[in-house]
């Protein structure tokens, strides 16, 4: 999409609500496209995979047991986590350490929902998800699994971003650098979306969410095709207020 394109829309007007939902599963490409859809719109952007993973570490590091939902939750309401909510750069921090990369390990992804799955924890978190789009005047790009049902299910532009099984494993393998085996890649993602699943639906659209599949798109593909939605969106809606 040509940035006359995006301007053509008031869609960069400073003070105009606009939250673009993205939910998808591990592996579809959420991250990165979210990011650069976020940039390119010149909005704030929220990683809250990220936030459940920084919880998960906190949890990890402070010896907190991830059956006791009791105490997940509580670690939830005292989580000192500061996040980078600028898609130009990428930053999580936990009581001052920083755990941006630390948060990328297996080890968290792999306990991350048993953390996720708490949900008390995911109340709290929600919470302060919330709490940072009025923070950013509701002008942000928001990616995770839930954002399009729970945390805002009352966005301007809603959207399932999903890839086949195959395209998504392929995904995360490049991602980790190779150094998985297809059992390993197999636990980090299929296994991760079946739990993930028992407490958030992000395989099917909910009632007005956009699917957009991006299996056969490459990145520049898939991030075009997610701006045409946002400005299809944002138009027929201002053609309708008009
Ligand atoms: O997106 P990412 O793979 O980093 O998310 C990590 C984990 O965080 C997911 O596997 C899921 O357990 C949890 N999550 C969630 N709800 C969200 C975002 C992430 O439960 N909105």
């Amino acid at each position: 999409m040509t940035q006359e394109l995006i301007e053509s829309v008031d869609i960069l007007r400073p003070g105009k609500s606009l939250v673009v939902a993205i939910d998808g599963p591990s592996g579809s490409g959420k991250s990165s496209v979210s990011k650069e859809v976020a940039r390119r719109l010149k909005l704030a952007y929220l990683d809250t995979g990220a936030m459940y993973r920084a919880l998960t570490w906190f949890c990890l590091d402070s010896g907190t047991d991830l059956d006791d939902g009791a105490a997940v939750e509580t670690a939830a309401e005292n989580l000192p986590l500061e996040i980078s909510t600028s898609p130009l750069e990428e930053y999580v921090r936990v009581g001052g350490t920083d755990v941006t990369l630390a948060i990328r390990e297996p080890s968290i992804s792999a306990a991350v929902s048993a953390v996720a799955t708490t949900l008390g924890a995911r109340t709290e978190l929600i919470r302060r998800q919330r709490e940072l789009i009025e923070k950013h005047h509701r002008r942000m790009v928001v990616e995770g699994r839930d954002i399009t049902t729970v945390v805002a299910p009352h966005a301007e532009v809603r959207m399932l971003l999903t890839a086949s099984e195959e395209a998504r494993l392929r995904r995360r393998g490049i991602q980790l650098g190779g150094s998985q085996n297809a059992e390993q890649l197999a636990a980090q993602v299929t296994q991760r979306d079946a739990k993930d699943s028992t407490v958030v639906n992000f395989t099917r659209a909910a009632d007005g969410v956009v699917t957009l599949d991006s299996s056969e798109l490459d990145f520049a593909e898939t991030v075009d095709a997610a701006l045409s939605i946002v400005n299809g969106i944002v138009n027929h809606q201002a053609l309708n207020r008009d």
